[in-house]
């Protein structure tokens, strides 16, 4: 896509004046402000109403401009060569001497840090001289924004600029690691776990996983599409839209489908247009079938799983 330095120039300013603005990233749209801020930082909790103890992820340009705030280690160091910029967040440790906003961590001592890949949102990082705090451009708990018809939809004029930057090309979020200690994925997201396998040459612990959790009140509502879903449905009802992996020879008026093939990065991309696109619809509740769990088809379950408990 075409960069417009204007809108760049133009969000800068914004963030400069400590304001809140929506920023394009590979995952999905974020609801930026600067990380060095308390008043930015308040502002982001305030529009998205998110519980103030679920702290923020930290955007950097690069590994450079992150020395300042958190201590590095081996782990972090082959991944961030492997595959960053990209979408991947880590969890590490803040430096005593860090100037992150307080309302950001939510006090805590460790950081959740990540390198956007869009390159809109590249050049507006590396002209700042602050990382900026963002979470998903979306109201706590729901469904996160692709593009910016999603954040209208959403938030009408709450939020001040959106810069423009096309439909996110993964459409889930990042995949979340504490690579502080043994490493362990917090969040299952937009980066195959077996990519980090590899480089670290060893299997990695998975440690929220929501299919794991048996009572349904240990989840956490999350991801949520507005509307109840039932989930691995054989055959859907007539007054349900039919959530499908791959497109069928026969399609009914009720099916909706998130790959023409069953690929499941496709999927994955779909996912939340495909959901917003249903909650538009006349359908009141939503039948998804059988996604298989492997690849990114385990973040898309998460993400269902979660939803589900709406
Ligand atoms: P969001 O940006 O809205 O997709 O969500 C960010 C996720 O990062 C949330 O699930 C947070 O709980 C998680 N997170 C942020 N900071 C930390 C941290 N220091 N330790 C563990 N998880 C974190
Ligand atoms: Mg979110």
């Amino acid at each position: 896509m075409k960069i417009n330095l204007a809108n760049i120039k133009k969000a800068q300013k914004l963030l400069n004046k400590r304001e809140c603005i929506a920023i394009p990233t590979e995952t999905v749209y974020g609801l930026a402000g600067n990380a060095y801020s308390d008043i930015a930082c308040k502002k982001i909790f305030k529009i998205k109403k998110r519980p103030k103890n679920n702290p923020l992820i930290i955007h950097y340009y690069n590994q450079k401009n992150l020395l300042k705030d958190c201590n590095l280690n081996d782990n972090f160091m082959k991944l961030y060569k492997n595959l960053c910029p990209g979408p991947i967040t880590f969890i590490l440790d803040l430096k005593k001497r860090s100037k992150i906003s307080r309302i950001a961590t939510n006090k805590k001592k460790t950081l959740a840090v990540r390198f956007p890949k869009h390159p809109v949102t590249r050049q507006l990082l590396k002209r700042l001289n602050f990382p900026l705090a963002a979470p998903s451009a979306n109201p706590s708990s729901r469904i996160s924004a692709v593009c910016s018809t999603d954040i209208i939809d959403d938030f009408g004029k709450k939020i001040k600029f959106i810069l423009e930057g096309g439909k996110s090309k993964i459409g889930v979020e990042s995949t979340i690691i504490d690579v502080r200690e043994k490493p362990k994925i917090l969040r299952l997201g937009g980066l195959e776990i077996s990519k980090i396998e590899k480089i670290l040459k060893k299997k990695i612990i998975i440690s929220n996983n929501p299919s794991k959790i048996s009572a349904p009140g240990q989840l956490r509502v999350h991801y949520s599409p507005g509307l109840p879903i039932r989930l691995n449905v054989r055959n859907s009802k007539n007054d349900e839209a039919y959530l499908l992996i791959k497109k069928r020879k026969k399609n009914k008026s009720n099916f909706y489908f998130l790959s023409k093939k069953g690929d499941l990065v496709e999927a994955a991309k779909n996912l939340y247009s495909v959901l917003r696109e249903i909650r538009k619809s006349k359908y009141k509740s939503i039948a998804v079938e059988q996604i298989p769990n492997k690849g990114l088809g385990k973040t898309i379950n998460d993400r269902l799983i979660r939803a589900s408990k709406f």
